[in-house]
């Protein structure tokens, strides 16, 4: 196989509208065919509730722009293209965010949870909050956040799976049996899991979610998606072969792969065997 043409979809790219990335969904869409990928799904943040925050997501007068423009894309280039959203989950917001995602017709939408009550704690900006606090507590109310988010019923796939690793802060053992919890929760709740490169530009400089994780998951029979979260057209799907290196010694066989629907079903999908390095 090409370096870098690897034969799987990328369902985790952002856009300009969202304040903090840079280019149009066609730029992504042009980035994927060049790296050979079999699919690209946009998937840009949709707006902060119950602030907007146009640093952090769109705002809600950019979301029909965005998916009309998306809908353009899936129009001419058909099977090849997805309409997909990252939305934060935060209990105070899921419900109206809930009733809110209904409203378009997106193809599937990525969970994400980046706020620990009012603090962004993924944000660079707010880097400082984690000196003084008990970095097992601030894991165990992430990942209970990230369990409650699977069970919502909002969300098609699960986004950067053990995020709070994101600067080095990393649980200890005894966050282990919470990590277990958590991995049941997702195969009750018959959501997706990503495999997200982003987090090797990032501190951590390690793929989201961790080969442990991904084992674990692996053998409850939780599927995988990929995404690279691109915040620039040179992003996407970088790191792939990475990505599928840490699928394949995780003892993943098959990725999930969406299918085109008109049915208005959100996000079939189809398992497709693992390409080989
Ligand atoms: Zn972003
Ligand atoms: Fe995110
Ligand atoms: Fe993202
Ligand atoms: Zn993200």
């Amino acid at each position: 196989m090409d370096a870098g043409k690897l034969l799987i979809p990328d369902y985790h790219t952002h856009t300009e509208l969202c304040g903090h990335a840079v280019g149009t969904p066609e730029d992504y869409l042009r980035a994927a065919e060049r790296q050979g990928l079999t699919g690209i799904g946009i998937a840009d943040h949709f707006p902060l509730l119950p602030e907007a925050d146009r640093s952090v997501a769109m705002s809600f007068s950019d979301l029909p722009e965005y998916v009309k423009e998306v809908e353009e894309l899936k129009r001419r280039y058909p099977g090849y293209v997805f309409l997909g959203i990252e939305a934060d989950y935060r209990p105070h917001t899921i419900d109206r965010v809930r009733a809110l995602l209904e409203e378009y017709p997106f193809d599937y939408v990525i969970g994400s949870v980046h706020f620990l009550g009012p603090w962004g704690f993924d944000d660079e900006r707010q880097v400082g909050a984690y000196s003084g606090r008990d970095i097992d507590r601030v894991w165990v109310e992430y990942l209970q956040l990230v369990g409650d988010a699977a069970e919502s019923g909002a969300f098609t796939i699960l986004g950067h799976l053990d995020l709070a690793k994101k600067f080095g802060y990393r649980p200890s053992l005894a966050v282990d049996v919470e990590i277990d919890r958590l991995v049941e929760r997702i195969v009750g709740a018959e959501v997706l899991v990503e495999i997200n490169t982003a987090g090797l530009r990032k501190p951590v400089k390690e793929i989201y979610p961790s080969l442990s994780i991904l084992s674990r998951l692996n053998r409850a029979g939780v599927n995988i998606t990929f995404g690279s979260d691109a915040h620039r057209p040179s992003e996407v799907g970088l790191d792939f072969e990475r990505a599928v290196q840490l699928a394949s010694e995780a003892g993943y066989t098959e990725y999930a792969a969406l299918r085109p629907s008109d049915t208005g079903e959100r996000a079939p999908f189809d398992l497709k065997p693992l390409p080989s390095l």
